[in-house]
């Protein structure tokens, strides 16, 4: 350790505008906006390249398997060809890594290019806070550097949440950073954990024939979608053959065979050649030696911030991403990150809209934006829902598409778009024309009037306006 005598003779390559720890989503862009701003940055990460979870673990990973699975198997195509159709007949791991490193390599090379570009300086390294100004690196080679800053950014993002029952072994009981490059497809996988991440796993190694047991402690899964959606995404998921064993904890693990075989509390067994646990994440913020900044973390690891600036209780300390906790999405930690940053250097900015969209990449896929119908309810909002059906657009058709549908939510007292909500293809694509119109604060009589293209899946939007304008009181009966 060192005694405090190389604080004093810090170089200028030593002392800086801002710190940023960690390179993911809320660091890259708290870093280049800060860069921007004409401020010195240093982002210190301490995996060997640039990207965070978002590009090496999660969110590129997790989508660039389910592009490939989608493609290879000729998923968007079995409406027309059966349910045996494949465009490769052998799909193997080594099919599915290919792709994905070649998608990860670009991430990074842009990523580096944009630092370049704005002078953001990168040092590898974990690192620790030695008091609230200044921060130790510890290098690759065990070097040691303090550096120093104005303001610092804890983007530290988490890791999956690892308990000590579970046999993790890294072969054939994984977490979700390991399911992305294991070495071969398994003829049936648990997934344990019903949320995002299980879900999106669970249905892209089901669209790969995999036979997937998803297993849940609560009775539901995606409780903060629409209802409605989730009963009809999961009847899609029963429909082609997914086991749902919601409603008991896991109790223990055993192995047969060399197969793992989770048992449940209620006395169900589930024998599967591979176990995916995707239960929880943790903060990664135990490695900054916070109290030597007068910070805490609770006990999933994550830091207290205002929600409008992402201060800390240390004023010029920030946090931003998935280190701070809900909502844990690469979307809303780039905002956080500009928004930490613009703040720490004085620029004003408006307040964040009220609603952001979700997306979830399961197959089929989730978006949504605004309030559900459960929501919409207990805020006792009058109103009335419109649904669509993708196989009622001529696109769908086209497209061989049986499944998916839209739900829009309108208040009856200002006709006012409130919630859109689908599940099908494109879901996370179309839901930004929904965005739009409820930011813009639109009504149901947007998408009456307005043309939009014509075949597209976009039409369910009309279609579903046009349910839900049957159902409303007319606006003169308002008028009375
Ligand atoms: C499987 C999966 C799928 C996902 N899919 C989506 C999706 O489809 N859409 C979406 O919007 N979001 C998705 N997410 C969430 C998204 O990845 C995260 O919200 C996002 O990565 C969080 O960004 P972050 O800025 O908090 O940093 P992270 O991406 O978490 O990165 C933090 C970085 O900090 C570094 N670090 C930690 N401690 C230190 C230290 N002491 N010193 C130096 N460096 C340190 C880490 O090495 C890491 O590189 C997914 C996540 C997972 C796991």
């Amino acid at each position: 350790m060192p005694d405090g005598s190389d604080i004093a003779s810090l170089t200028d390559q030593m002392v800086y505008d801002f710190i940023v720890i960690g390179s993911g989503p809320s660091g890259r862009r708290a870093a280049i906006q800060a860069a921007k701003l004409g401020k010195s940055v240093l982002v210190i990460e301490k995996g060997r390249r640039v990207g965070g979870v978002s590009v090496h673990t999660g969110t590129i990973p997790s989508k660039t398997l389910r592009e490939t699975v989608l493609n290879l198997t000729g998923w968007r195509e079995r409406g027309f060809y059966g349910q045996s159709y494949r465009v490769k007949k052998e799909i193997g791991a080594k099919d599915l890594l290919a792709r994905l490193h070649m998608t990860l390599n670009h991430e990074v090379a842009v990523l580096e290019h944009q630092f370049a570009r704005n002078l953001v300086r990168t040092v590898v390294g974990t690192a620790r806070f030695r008091d609230p100004h200044h921060i130790e690196v510890v290098g690759e080679d065990g070097e040691l550097n303090v550096y120093t800053a104005e303001k610092i950014l804890a983007s530290v993002g988490t890791r999956p949440h690892r308990p000590k029952d579970v046999p993790f072994n890294g072969v054939n009981v994984l977490d979700s950073d390991e399911i992305v490059e294991i070495s071969h497809l398994p003829r049936s996988l648990a997934v344990i954990g019903a949320g995002v991440i299980g879900v999106e796993y669970a249905t892209i190694f089901s669209a790969l024939d995999v036979q997937v047991t998803l297993i849940e402690p609560r009775e539901t899964m995606l409780d903060f979608i629409d209802r409605e959606l989730i009963d009809d995404f999961t009847h899609q998921l029963r429909d082609r053959a997914m086991t749902l064993r919601f409603g008991s904890k896991v109790a223990g693990f055993v192995f047969e065979d060399h197969h793992p075989v989770t048992l449940l509390e209620n006395g169900r067994r589930v024998k599967t050649e591979m176990v995916l646990y995707a239960a929880g994440r943790m903060g990664n913020t135990d490695l900054l030696n916070l109290e030597a900044c007068g910070l805490t973390s609770d006990s999933r690891g994550r830091l207290a911030v205002d929600p409008k600036t992402f201060q800390t209780s240390v004023p010029h300390i920030y946090s931003a991403g998935d280190a701070i906790g809900f909502p844990s999405l690469a979307s809303t930690s780039m905002e956080q990150g500009r928004i930490a940053a613009c703040h720490a250097f004085g620029i004003p900015l408006p307040p964040a809209p009220e609603f952001f969209p979700y997306g979830i990449y399961s197959v089929p896929e989730i978006s949504t934006v605004g309030m559900s119908e459960q929501e919409v309810r207990k805020r006792g909002i009058p109103y009335e829902c419109g649904i669509a059906r993708f196989r009622e657009t001529s696109r769908g058709h086209i497209m061989g598409i049986n499944t998916g549908m839209m739900k829009m939510l309108f208040a009856i007292d200002t006709r006012r778009l409130l919630g859109v909500h689908i599940v099908g293809e494109g879901a996370t694509e179309l839901v930004h024309i929904g965005q739009a119109v409820l930011n813009l604060n639109g009504t149901l009589e947007y998408f009456i009037e307005n043309i939009f293209n014509y075949p597209t899946l976009a039409e369910a939007y009309k279609i579903a306006a046009l349910d839900a304008w049957n159902r409303m009181p007319r606006a003169e009966v308002l008028a009375r």
